[in-house]
């Protein structure tokens, strides 16, 4: 999955350096991200190139290995020959995997870090915390933390059969599962239960915690389950959120797209007959 980047290991701790030569720089556009494309590989602008006196100005964001990247407010493609910005979606298929990662995660904190600003309550500016990361506003001591959104993935097996799904008017058009976010109130497993009934009008029983992903194109912590049919297997869809839902066996699941998400892994275990 995506944030699988062994033998590379991802440093969330919050602990804010001066930015050396060797790290790297992310920047961000309209859901576009700041690299440099050489065939399937790709590269983000290292500190050295960025400018020597405009490093104060650079955001710490995490580490991984030795390597610290930093959000930068605005890079410009005539400043950096070779580097463009591109669909933050190519980061799906990007190599090195591990870059590929911090790509996608540094836009989850980009996202957070520009629509905080300034202050819900007061309207100042936000400052940032050094201590951890969070920002506060020193006028009315309001606090924002990352936004983090739980979400579920839901496997409903039949038997021998799987519950897929075809999403309506999105950007991925492959086979994916039931999914949604949690709504303030409710437990993730209540979530699991109104989403399989929302979208597609079944009950289920049996509920199973599989693993969990941070899936930081949409700001989300998803939390996959498997679970059981309980009663009738008719399938009443939600048509403003899907397009197809429908039973099928094992063997007639398609091996199809990237291996990043947490839905494909579950999708081809249960294929597998391992779930
Ligand atoms: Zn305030």
């Amino acid at each position: 999955m995506i944030q699988d980047i062994a033998p590379h290991t991802y440093h969330n701790e919050y602990l804010p350096r001066e930015a050396k030569d060797d790290d790297l720089v992310l920047g961000y556009g309209e859901r576009t991200v700041f690299l440099k494309e050489n065939q399937d590989t790709i590269q983000f602008l290292p500190v050295k190139e960025y400018g020597e006196g405009k490093r104060e100005a650079l955001t710490y964001l995490f580490t991984i290995d030795e390597t610290a990247f930093y959000l930068a407010k605005e890079l410009k493609e005539e400043t950096f020959p070779g580097y463009s910005y591109v669909p933050l979606s190519r980061l799906r298929t990007a190599v090195p995997g591990h870059l590929a990662f911090a790509g996608v995660t540094g836009s989850q904190l980009a996202r957070w870090y520009q629509s905080h600003t300034f202050c819900g309550k007061c309207g100042s500016p936000m400052k940032k915390s050094d201590k951890e990361r969070m920002l506060y506003c020193e006028n009315c001591r309001h606090t924002e933390y990352p936004k983090i959104s739980p979400a579920v993935i839901v496997a409903v097996r039949n038997q021998d059969q799987l519950l897929l799904t075809k999403y309506e008017g999105r950007e991925y058009k492959r086979y994916a599962l039931i999914a949604g976010f949690s709504e303030i109130g409710e437990s993730v497993e209540d979530t699991v239960r109104r989403e399989v009934m929302e979208e597609v009008g079944l009950k289920v029983k049996n509920l199973k915690f599989y693993k969990s992903q941070p899936w930081s194109f949409t700001d989300t912590l998803l939390m996959g389950f498997y679970c059981d049919l309980d009663g009738d297997a008719t399938i009443t869809l939600d048509r403003q959120e899907l397009s197809v839902g429908e039973w099928r066996n094992r063997e007639e699941i398609p091996d199809e797209g990237e291996n990043i998400s947490l839905t494909k892994e579950m999708m081809m275990r249960f294929k597998h007959h391992q779930d």
